[in-house]
């Protein structure tokens, strides 16, 4: 496996545990929309710990992007990343993964799980294709929801938000779970890309197959 140095360029805070690390893009370097790599800190120790994160930004960028939320109480590498100053080194590795768009659908994303979608939607608008598709998004509250803005004005009316730990206007509230699904979705013959934690990941794929959706239309992380 191929290792590359990246140095780190900026940082942004995007919420309150979510950062934006933009990273020099190495020679040669490549991917496209919804893969990931290997990462680890450049840093003696730290070297050896890979943790996967998604590419956040397009190709044609000189720049790599990764949004990346942070869980301070593992106390493992996203904290590490989060200690990090622009200059500081990131190694990363091959480009893998299954997500990639096949088609207008629905994206369904829990937390941390919209990332690659984060890229996917960005390489649509940039190829004016992004009607037909949808979005839902769950997030504990409103506070986690990553670039709100930036997917309410991609998406307008296609873009809907349900909450589990905090009831607000304007936003749905529960869990993404069969009564939700059979409400919000017309056709189920359509191209469901699903990403968050394995059991979210898992519970939405079994209600949609439910439903009547091919296994074949299901985008998922393996
Ligand atoms: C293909 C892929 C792409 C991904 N892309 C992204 C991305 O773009 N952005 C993003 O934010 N995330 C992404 N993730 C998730 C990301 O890889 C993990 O959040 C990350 O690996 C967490 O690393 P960590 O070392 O901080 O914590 P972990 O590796 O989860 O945990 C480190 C240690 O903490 C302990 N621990 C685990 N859970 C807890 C807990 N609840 N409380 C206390 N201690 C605990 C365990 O002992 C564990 O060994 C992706 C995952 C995959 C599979």
């Amino acid at each position: 496996m191929k290792e590359s140095i990246a140095r780190i360029l900026r940082l942004d805070q995007v919420t309150h545990d979510v950062i934006r690390f933009t990273v020099e893009k190495p020679v040669g370097y490549a991917f496209t929309a919804g893969l990931a790599t290997e990462v680890s800190v450049n840093k003696p120790k730290l070297k050896i710990k890979k943790r996967p994160f998604t590419f956040t930004n397009l190709n044609d960028n000189n720049y790599i992007e990764f949004t990346i939320k942070i869980y301070a109480e593992h106390k493992g590498v996203t904290l590490a990343l989060s200690l990090l100053k622009p200059g500081d080194e990131l190694i990363l590795r091959d480009v893998w993964g299954a997500i990639h768009y096949q088609g207008p659908g629905t994206f369904i994303a829990g937390g941390a799980g919209i990332t690659p979608f984060i890229a996917i939607f960005r390489q649509l608008n940039k190829e004016d294709l992004v009607a037909g598709n949808n979005l839902i998004y769950s997030n504990k509250t409103v506070n986690d929801i990553t670039l709100k803005d930036e997917f309410t004005k991609l998406l307008a009316n296609n873009f809907t938000n349900t909450l589990t730990r905090e009831k607000k206007r304007g936003y749905h509230y529960g869990r993404i779970d069969q009564a939700f699904l059979k409400k919000k979705i017309i056709d189920f013959k359509q191209h469901f890309y699903i990403c968050g934690p394995g059991s979210f990941v898992q519970d939405v794929s079994k209600h949609l197959l439910a439903f009547g959706a091919s296994p074949s239309t299901l985008v998922i992380e393996k």
